[in-house]
């Protein structure tokens, strides 16, 4: 009786937060034909019905064979690895990698990637024209600025010498912001559009993409982060709020997916979506300690698809609990032997 009404009261409170266009973020979102209501958490390959192992947790029907590069410098963030004699480009498959078109010297921290490239390196990879050897991180951020959280991440990324990519929800507005915006771009990060209202009954009616409201709220986040930064500053990548998967519960809810896609192309965005995660953002009962964050991000890492990650998480004012656990995300991807990228 108790736990129904529970129930009841977060689905009330799942509606209310979406129709005022808070924070609420992907992992709450009930997977479209899901009649469970569970997250869609960790999507890998959304668009082919890959195999499903656990719920939420998604994987291609083969996993790639290459073994990465073995590394030895734990906690250095160098990762030398094997160089090929080889850069022939576009020739290999992430199944049968004999050669590789990226020198491994060319995946080193900081460096910014290609985000439709990176995008098939996380969703289909075994039909990727190459694979990386190198283990590859991207760390990346949703909702923020936050004056609360925000200089609490880029102070622990700072200290550790690596780079995220943030993706902003501005609100409307980010003058009150505005030092946060910059000491980011001044700092080396990558800063991309997420959102500018976080609605989704406005950006996605009826659970489908409206193009026309999602491309407006882009031109608006565009335009206030361009009050900080200047009209010099170009957006190129940008996270649909939910994630795109899910919004492709019905044949005409892909097709206008792939419409918003085509067009956010057509304005230069690429988007991206994540592989992993935190959990941070996620309504549920598992362990939101700055530890239990780094357990879910580790989880989800292993049950990824190949050796390019992108971590989701949130600089959000309500998760204070995000910045506390990033240097143990930061340690566990260094012994780990991964770079860190930002995306471009
Ligand atoms: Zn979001």
């Amino acid at each position: 009786m108790k736990s129904q009404k529970m129930k009841i009261l977060a689905f009330s409170l799942f509606f209310a937060l979406a129709a005022t266009g808070c924070t609420l973020t992907a992992g709450t979102v009930p997977t479209p034909g899901s009649t469970s209501g569970s997250p869609a958490s960790v999507p890998v390959n959304p668009s082919n019905a890959p195999n499903i192992t656990k719920p939420g947790v998604t994987q291609p029907a083969t996993k790639p064979t290459t073994t990465p590069v073995t590394t030895t410098a734990a906690g250095s963030g160098q990762t030398p690895g094997t160089k090929p004699s080889t850069t022939t480009a576009g020739t290999t498959t992430a199944g049968s990698t004999t050669t590789n078109p990226i020198n491994p010297s060319d995946i080193k921290s900081g460096e910014a990637y290609d985000t439709a490239t990176v995008r098939d390196w996380t969703r289909n990879a075994s039909q990727a024209a190459y694979y990386p050897k190198q283990k590859l991180v991207f760390l990346t951020f949703d909702d923020g600025p936050s004056t609360k959280v925000t200089p609490l991440v880029l102070d622990v990324l700072k200290k550790n010498n690596v780079k995220a990519t943030f993706f902003y929800y501005t609100h409307g507005d980010l003058s009150s912001r505005a030092g946060i915006v910059r000491r980011t771009a001044d700092e080396g990060h990558a800063i991309a559009i997420h959102t500018a209202s976080h609605n989704y009954k406005k950006l996605y009616p009826g659970r489908k993409a409206n193009v026309e409201a999602i491309l407006s709220d882009v031109r608006t986040a565009t335009s206030n982060i361009q009050t900080v930064l200047g009209t010099s500053w170009k957006p190129s990548v940008y996270r649909f709020p939910g994630g795109s998967f899910s919004w492709t519960g019905s044949t005409s809810a892909r097709k206008a997916m792939t419409q918003a896609k085509q067009a956010l192309g057509n304005m230069g965005l690429q988007y991206l979506d994540w592989n992993a995660m935190t959990g941070d953002a996620d309504y549920n009962n598992r362990d939101k300690s700055p530890s239990g964050l780094v357990k879910y991000a580790v989880k989800t890492t292993k049950n990824a698809y190949g050796h390019v990650i992108v971590l989701l998480m949130h600089d959000a004012d309500h998760l204070p609990n995000t910045p506390k656990a990033l240097q143990g995300l930061i340690d566990y991807y260094r012994e780990q032997g991964y770079e860190f990228g930002i995306l471009k």
